[in-house]
């Protein structure tokens, strides 16, 4: 699957695994997870969970699997994402 977007909506409790497995698109701040601007056509950094920008589309060839790997490894399941 291509993932085209990701976004980590509320509840996150910062363990960091995210930015382990995908650190191209996960950043882990104080007290949540953002999806890195260099990820995102929009340029902006945050949870993504409003604008839902696109991912860039180098990011979204090579770094799908991993995406999708750490949305099954997030423990309280917040990462989201859409594809084709
Ligand atoms: S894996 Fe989930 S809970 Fe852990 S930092 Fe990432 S988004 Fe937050």
């Amino acid at each position: 699957m291509a993932i085209t977007s990701v976004w980590i909506e509320e509840g996150c409790i910062v363990c960091n695994a995210c930015e382990t497995t995908c650190p191209e698109v996960f950043s882990v701040t104080e007290d949540s997870c953002v999806i890195r601007a260099e990820s995102r056509t929009d340029g902006a950094e945050d949870e993504n969970d409003k604008a839902r920008s696109p991912l860039t589309d180098e990011i979204s060839d090579e770094s799908s699997d991993a995406i999708e790997e750490a949305a099954e490894g997030c423990p309280v399941e917040v990462i989201k994402f859409a594809g084709s």
